[in-house]
């Protein structure tokens, strides 16, 4: 069974939150790296609003204007992804979102969508 928890690697000797995700700490150099459930919960760091379709690409402008988004997580690290569950001119950098996982096929995409 599938389960929508968003996990990140922490090192198990210096708790540091391994981001981009690799086998070891790059603080200490422990090869002891564990997943870990995170709070979900972050800011948007950085966005832009794509609006480009017509005539670009028919399968983008069948999903409409779509926002780009880094996202900071509570935890630290900064996640390329998109935000959902609001409309496009509606975000904000700052703005408070909240993971959410959503599934195509056999994969499983990170989104985030404004915290209530
Ligand atoms: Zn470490």
């Amino acid at each position: 069974m599938r389960e929508d928890v968003l996990l990140l690697p922490h090192c198990v000797r210096c708790a540091h939150v391994v981001w981009a995700p690799r086998p070891y700490c790059p603080e200490c150099g422990s090869l002891e790296v564990r997943w870990e459930p995170a709070s979900g919960g972050g800011a948007v760091y950085s966005f832009t609003v794509n609006r480009r379709g017509k005539g670009f690409n028919r399968r983008y402008e069948e999903i409409g204007p779509y926002v780009v988004a880094y996202v900071e997580l509570d935890e630290g690290p900064r996640v390329l992804t998109n935000i959902v569950g609001c409309a496009v001119d509606d975000v904000r950098i700052g703005q408070r979102v909240r993971a959410v996982i959503q599934h195509s096929g056999e994969d499983s995409i990170l989104r985030f969508a404004p915290a209530e």
